[in-house]
């Protein structure tokens, strides 16, 4: 029965001045996911509100599905819009919507009321008492509650009459490009692609780097990033994924530096490309899923270590979270069953039986000087080299 729909947001609500950049993003976000959904939708923007329109026919539970993923949605309400009518007519209005969504009427309810449009006969106070006095005349078996209903109805009278009682959750946060744009270290895991995640809810747009060693990883490992960066791309709209050859550059490392500290040097190296990356597509932090002490790279001494390469910000979003509740949040967004797929990445196949866990800086950068001649050629063909993929959802 619904066809128009009210999107309430939270946090934009407070920005003051720019709040029209937050709306507008955020109206974006909304005709980006709807895109996807059968039926043409117009978007109407009034002073706090957004509203949606469905103009044909239209999939109601794709359509809430879609929403869902729109970061910066707080709630959704379904509504029913009726013109501004004799107090009568918007007593059989009301009257109808209840009868229509719920067909159950053994419920307690009570009726809010908002005029905004104050040349209405009826102030909020009259409306409340009378629609109220309406629905227990055409509906007996229903009760008033006024401190703890069942359902709340409200009325609000604008330019037009609203008539709304639910609100699906959305998923909160802020419009995805509202909050500048960062590069996310995407490997084939469970933590990184919810790393991208967590941070594109508060607003971030996500370009990603992945470190691709071919020969030693397979097309398989790469095509599962590529998947994983689709499944993300649901809530953070197209992603740039930068695919670069670090296979040179992790022979090097693991022909010349010792082998307990592979990781810690592969790292680093890795961080450094992608701040190269970052920098070109100007992105102004570094996003991984590192969680302190999840493995010997992520002891707080090896992110230091690691840490010191970069000049960009590095946000870590995961870094007190425990295993079980990125695992959940993974399984939330669907990455989780892409990320559990086998096939290995860089990463796992140069890794050392007994690596530092406590890697001293001085010596770290003493055993990378073996590479000094060599490393900067290398570095330049790995961003040569490095292929572009456009990860979306839609295809
Ligand atoms: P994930 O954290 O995604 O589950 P992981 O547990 O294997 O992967 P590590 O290998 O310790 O984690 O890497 C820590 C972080 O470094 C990852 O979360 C990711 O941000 C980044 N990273 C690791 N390997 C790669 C890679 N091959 N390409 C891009 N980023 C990577
Ligand atoms: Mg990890």
């Amino acid at each position: 029965m619904f066809t128009s729909f009210m999107i309430k947001y939270a946090e934009i609500g407070i920005k003051g001045k720019n709040r029209y950049l937050f709306e507008d993003a955020l109206i974006r976000q909304i005709k980006y996911a709807l895109k996807k959904c059968e039926g043409e939708f117009v978007i109407t923007k009034t002073p706090g509100r957004i509203y949606l329109d469905a103009e044909t026919d239209f999939d109601y539970d794709d359509v809430l599905e879609k929403l869902s993923c729109v970061f910066g949605i707080w709630g959704i309400c379904p509504i029913v819009r009726v013109p501004v009518c004799e107090p009568e007519e918007l007593y059989k209005a009301c009257i109808d919507y209840f009868d229509k969504v719920y067909p159950d009427k053994k419920k307690t309810f009570k009726v809010f009321s908002r005029r905004s449009n104050k040349s209405y006969p009826l102030d909020s106070m009259e409306l409340n008492a009378e629609v109220g006095a309406a629905l227990l005349d055409a509906f007996p078996e229903l009760s008033v509650d006024v401190h703890n209903p069942e359902i709340v109805l409200t009325v609000e009278v604008r330019d037009r009459i609203y008539l709304y009682s639910e609100m699906i959750p959305g998923p909160g946060g802020m419009p995805v490009g509202t909050n500048g744009k960062g590069m996310l270290l995407l490997s084939g895991g469970i933590d990184s692609p919810v790393s991208g995640w967590m941070v594109a809810k508060r607003g971030l747009k996500i370009d990603a780097v992945y470190f691709h060693a071919p020969a030693y990883t397979s097309e398989r490992a790469k095509q599962k990033v590529v998947d994983l960066a689709k499944k993300v791309s649901r809530y953070t709209g197209p992603i740039y994924l930068h695919v670069v050859n670090f296979t040179e550059i992790q022979l090097a490392i693991y022909e010349n530096c010792p082998h307990d500290e592979l990781t810690i040097i592969m790292r680093r190296y890795m961080m450094r490309i992608a701040e190269m990356i970052a920098k070109e597509t100007e992105c102004n932090c570094l996003i991984t899923g590192e969680s302190i002490g999840q493995v010997a790279s992520q002891t707080t001494q090896s992110l230091a270590v690691t840490n010191e390469v970069c000049t960009l910000p590095v946000f870590r979003p995961l870094i007190a979270f425990d295993k079980e509740d990125i695992v959940n949040i993974s399984k939330k967004i669907d990455t989780y069953e892409t990320s559990i797929l086998p096939f290995e990445d860089c990463c796992t196949i140069f890794v050392a039986k007994h690596p530092v866990t406590k890697p001293n800086l001085n010596v770290i950068k003493k055993h990378e000087q073996v590479l000094e001649d060599t490393i900067d050629d290398m570095i330049q063909r790995a961003m040569d080299t490095k292929e572009l993929i456009i990860a979306t959802d839609t295809e």
